[in-house]
C-alpha cells in the first residue's frame, strides 16, 4: 500500500493565531502558560485537519513558536552565553536568541536570521563558539509532541532537522575561528540520544531533514554524511526508522554521500521542482529502501495536476513496487497559506484553481489512494481536478492574446539604452543640475498611524475616493516640505498611498488576484500575505504618474519617480506555475516599461526601480541555471527601463551589497545610480566596483534604517571617507540604507540633517 505523508504543517493557525498569541506574550498581555496553551490547541488543531483528510504520516515538530532551526539551537543548548547567562525562563531564552531582548536591565540583540534556502522564510543561524559543546534538553521538544499527539488519538511522524544540515546552515560566533561541520563528533551523539528517545516514546519513523544536499556542498561537509548515517543508520536498533527528506532542489550532483543515506529506510526528493531526478534517484536507493515523492508543491497555491503526479508516482512503483514508495508534499507547507475556505472573495473561477495547505492534505491522500486501489476509486476527485485543470488553461484570465503578441514584438533592442552611461550621464547632468554628492532617499517615508487610519477608511468605505486622494496629496505635500527644509537634492515622494511595494503595484495590474487571509510565515511572528498571479500581465492604467506628478508640481527640486522592478514583483508573489517564469517577468517589465515612459512624459526624469528580491532569486547552485536566470532576470529590468531618454537618469535599488558571485549582473543592469545597503557591511564590499572599473554612480547606504538610532554627522563623514577610498567622488550619491516606512519621523529628520549635513561638508573639500 502507497502511504500518504505530510512533511510540515503551517503553524501560524487558520487567523494567524499563533502570531497573536505570540505578540500578546511579548507585549506582556497573556502569561506564558496562556502562550503554551495555544501553541499545544494549534498543534492538535493541525494534526486533526491532516488526519480527517486521511493522512497516514502525519509530522510532527514542525511546529516552532519562533523557527524550527531556533528550536534545535535550543534543543542541543547550543545557546550562547549572552543569553544563556541570565538564567531565563526556557522560552524568553528562546525568544531572546529568536528577537533580541531588551527588559529587566537585559540588553542583548537576536542572532543572525537569514532566508531559508531561497523561499521567503526566514531561520535563525546556529552560531557556534569555539570549544561548543552540546547536551540534549530534558524534554527534548520532539518527543513532547510525539507524546502530546499521541494522548490525542494520532501517532505521527516526528521532523528533525539532521546534523549535517545543522551545522553546515550554522556559522561561528563573532570572534570565533571553528568550522562548525567539525563539531559533527560532538554532535553526533545527542541525536542519537534523542533518535533513541523518539523510539522509546513509540516512534516508528523520523523524517531527518537534510535540505543542504541540493546546495554545491564543500567535500568537508559531503564527507560528514558517511559517518553521521554510519552512526545513525537502521544497524541501530534502538533508533527509528529515519527518512531523510531533501527539498527545493535535486540531489543528483550530490549523488557521492548516498552510499552514506543508503542504509536508511527511506529518501524524500522534491519532484516538483525536479521531476527528472526520479529515474536516476531510483538507481542509486538501496535495495528495501523506500522513496518519498514529493509531488504536491509545498512551495506554490497551485492544485495538484493530478494525471501527472500519479504517472510520477506510478514510474516508482514500477520500479520498486507499491510497499516502497510514499506519496509526500515536495517540502513542508509552511510555505502556503493555511485554508482556501477562508477566502470569501476570490472570484469562484480562480478559487478553483487553488490549493492551500489544508487542501493539498487531501491532495496526498487522494493521490495514494488511486495508485494503492486503483483510479475507480477516486473517480470524481480525479474528475473534477481534469475539470479545474481544462478550465484554467483555457481561461480568458489566464490567456490574454494582446499581452503574447505585444511578447513576440519585442526586439533586442528595447532592452538597451541609447547611448552608453557617459554619453547619458553628460545630458542627465545638464538636465538635472545636481551639486557632487547629491543626496537622496530611497523612496518611503514613514508610514505614518494616520496614514493607516486613512486607508483603512478608504478601503472600508468610509471615505470617498476623492478624500483619499486629497488625504495622499497632502502628504506628499508635506513631504516635498520637509525635503525642502531638509535641503535633500533628489525627492522622493514618499509612497504614502502604497500599503505594500508588491501588492500595490499587484492590484493595479491585470493578470493578479488577492487574497484576504492567505498569510505566510516570513519570520518569527511575521507574516506576508503575496499577491498571486494568475493570468498574462499587463497594465491597464497608469499605476504611479498621478502621484509623482503632482509631487512633481509641488516641489523645486527634481522628483523620483518610484516602482518596483519585474523580478521583485515577480518573487514576492506566488507566481504561475504554468508558464516559466522567465515570460512571467517579461509581461511585468512590458507594464513596467510603459510605465516608466508614461512617467518621464509626465516630467519625472529621474526613475528608480527597485530589485530588492534580484538576489533572493539566484539559483542555489552555481552554474548554468544561475546562469540563465541572470540573463533573463537583468533582460527585464533593462527592459523596463530602456526606454526612456538619454537625460533622464534610472536608478535601481538593492537591500544587500554582497554582489561579488555575480557583479556582472547587476553591471549589466545599466543602471545610471545603484543604492544599495551598506551601513551593516564592511564598505569592502566596495572593492568588487574598483576592481571591476565601475563607472557609474553609486549611493551605498550611509546609515541602517532597521533601528531607530540616529547616526552622528561626523559618524556619517566617517562611512563616507571608507566609501571615497573605494569609489571617486564624482561616483558617490549620499543616501540611507533603504526606504523609510517603518520609522518614525523624529528620528528620519535628525537622520536626514545629519547626512544632508555630512554631505555638504564633503561638497565644501572637493
Ligand atoms: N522604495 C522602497 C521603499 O523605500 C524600497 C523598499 C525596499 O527596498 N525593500 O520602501
Ligand atoms: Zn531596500
Amino acid at each position: 500500500m502507497v502511504q500518504s505523508s505530510i512533511l510540515g504543517f503551517p503553524r501560524m493557525g487558520v487567523n494567524r493565531d499563533l502570531k497573536k498569541a505570540c505578540e500578546s506574550y511579548w507585549a506582556a498581555k497573556i502569561s506564558r502558560d496562556e502562550l503554551l496553551a495555544e501553541g499545544k490547541r494549534l498543534r492538535i488543531e493541525h494534526w486533526k485537519i491532516q488526519q480527517d483528510a486521511g493522512v497516514d504520516l502525519i509530522p510532527s515538530n514542525d511546529f516552532a513558536y519562533y523557527d524550527h532551526v531556533l528550536d534545535h539551537i535550543q534543543m542541543f543548548n547550543a545557546i550562547p552565553e549572552r543569553y544563556s547567562k541570565h538564567s531565563l525562563d526556557p522560552i524568553d531564552e528562546y525568544f531572546a536568541m529568536g528577537r533580541g531582548h531588551q527588559k529587566d536591565g537585559i540588553d542583548v540583540p537576536s542572532l543572525e536570521m537569514v532566508k531559508w534556502f531561497d523561499s521567503n522564510y526566514h531561520y535563525v543561524k546556529p552560531t557556534f563558539q569555539d570549544g561548543q559543546t552540546f547536551k540534549l534538553a530534558a524534554d527534548p521538544k520532539p518527543i513532547c509532541e510525539f507524546q502530546e499527539a499521541k494522548e490525542a488519538g494520532i501517532v505521527t511522524r516526528p521532523v528533525v532537522l539532521g546534523p549535517v544540515s545543522f551545522l553546515a546552515l550554522g556559522k561561528a560566533d563573532r570572534g570565533q575561528s571553528l568550522d562548525p561541520i567539525s563539531l559533527l563528533d560532538k554532535l553526533l551523539p545527542v541525536y542519537e540520544e534523542l533518535l533513541e528517545g523518539l523510539k522509546n516514546a513509540g516512534a516508528e519513523t523520523v523524517q531527518i531533514d537534510e535540505p543542504v544536499l541540493v546546495f554545491d556542498l564543500q567535500p568537508k561537509v559531503k564527507a560528514a554524511f558517511k559517518p553521521a548515517y554510519e552512526k545513525l543508520s537502521g544497524t541501530n536498533s534502538k533508533i527509528p526508522k529515519l527518512v531523510l527528506a531533501t527539498y527545493f532542489g535535486d540531489i543528483v550532483h550530490n549523488f557521492d554521500v548516498m552510499p552514506a543515506v543508503q542504509s536508511l529506510y527511506g529518501l524524500h526528493v522534491d519532484l516538483v521542482r525536479h521531476p527528472e531526478q526520479l529515474d536516476s534517484v531510483i538507481g542509486q536507493l538501496g535495495s528495501q529502501q523506500v522513496l518519498s515523492c514529493g509531488v504536491v508543491d509545498g512551495r506554490n497555491i497551485w492544485k495538484t495536476n493530478f494525471k501527472h503526479a500519479i504517472e510520477i508516482v506510478e514510474t516508482a512503483i514500477q520500479k520498486l513496487g507499491k510497499d516502497r514508495v510514499l506519496v509526500a508534499t515536495s517540502s513542508s507547507l509552511l510555505h502556503v497559506p493555511h485554508t482556501l475556505d477562508s477566502e470569501k472573495k476570490l472570484p469562484e473561477e480562480v478559487k478553483d484553481w487553488f490549493a492551500f495547505a489544508v487542501q493539498k492534505a487531501t491532495e496526498v491522500t487522494v493521490i495514494a489512494k488511486a495508485v494503492t486501489e486503483g483510479p475507480a476509486t477516486v473517480r470524481d476527485h480525479l474528475e473534477a481536478n481534469a475539470k479545474s485543470m481544462r478550465a484554467r488553461a483555457s481561461s480568458s484570465r489566464t490567456n490574454d492574446p494582446k499581452v503574447k503578441e505585444r511578447q513576440q514584438q519585442v526586439t533586442e533592442d528595447m532592452h538597451n539604452r541609447r547611448n552608453p552611461f557617459p554619453t547619458r550621464y553628460a545630458q542627465q547632468k545638464q538636465h538635472l543640475n545636481l551639486p557632487m554628492f547629491p543626496t537622496t532617499t530611497i523612496g518611503s517615508f514613514p508610514q505614518t498611524k494616520e496614514i493607516r487610519v486613512q486607508r483603512n477608511k478608504f478601503t472600508k468605505g468610509d471615505i470617498s475616493a476623492d478624500e483619499y486622494a486629497r488625504f495622499i496629496e497632502k502628504e506628499i505635500e508635506d513631504n516635498v516640505k520637509i525635503q525642502e527644509e531638509l535641503d535633500l537634492d533628489v525627492f522622493v515622494h514618499g509612497e504614502p498611498e502604497r500599503n505594500d511595494m508588491v501588492q500595490y503595484f499587484g492590484e493595479r495590474l491585470d493578470g493578479y488576484v488577492f487574497t484576504t487571509h492567505a498569510w505566510v510565515q516570513s519570520y518569527g511572528s511575521r507574516c506576508v500575505r503575496p499577491p498571486i498571479i494568475v493570468g498574462d500581465v499587463s497594465r491597464p492604467a497608469p499605476m504611479t504618474v498621478k502621484e509623482s506628478k503632482y509631487a512633481a508640481s509641488v516641489s523645486k527640486k527634481p522628483m523620483k519617480g518610484m516602482l518596483t522592478g519585474p523580478i521583485t514583483c515577480l518573487r514576492w508573489s506566488f507566481p504561475r506555475d504554468d508558464v516559466h517564469q522567465s515570460v512571467q517577468a517579461q509581461q511585468l517589465a512590458l507594464a513596467l516599461r510603459d510605465e516608466v515612459l508614461d512617467l518621464e512624459a509626465a516630467g519625472i526624469y529621474v526613475i528608480q526601480v527597485d530589485e530588492p528580491a534580484l538576489r533572493e532569486g539566484l539559483p542555489l547552485r552555481a552554474g548554468t541555471e544561475r546562469e540563465k536566470y541572470l540573463s533573463w532576470a537583468v533582460k527585464s529590468f533593462r527592459l523596463s527601463t530602456a526606454g526612456v531618454a538619454d537625460s533622464t537618469q534610472v536608478h535601481s535599488h538593492f537591500c544587500y551589497s554582497e554582489f561579488q558571485d555575480f557583479f556582472h549582473a547587476i553591471a549589466a543592469l545599466d543602471a545610471d545610480v545603484l543604492s544599495i545597503e551598506n551601513s551593516k557591511s564592511d564598505a569592502k564590499l566596495l572593492k568588487v566596483f574598483v576592481s571591476e572599473a565601475y563607472e557609474r554612480h553609486i549611493g551605498p547606504g550611509v546609515y541602517d534604517i532597521h533601528s531607530p538610532r540616529v547616526p552622528s554627522q561626523q559618524e556619517i563623514r566617517e562611512r563616507i571617507d571608507e566609501m571615497l577610498r573605494y569609489l571617486r567622488p564624482e561616483q558617490l550619491w549620499v543616501n540611507p540604507d533603504c526606504g523609510l516606512k517603518t520609522r518614525g519621523w523624529t528620528e528620519t529628520k535628525a537622520a536626514l540633517t545629519n547626512l544632508v549635513g555630512a554631505a555638504k561638508e564633503f561638497r565644501a573639500k572637493y
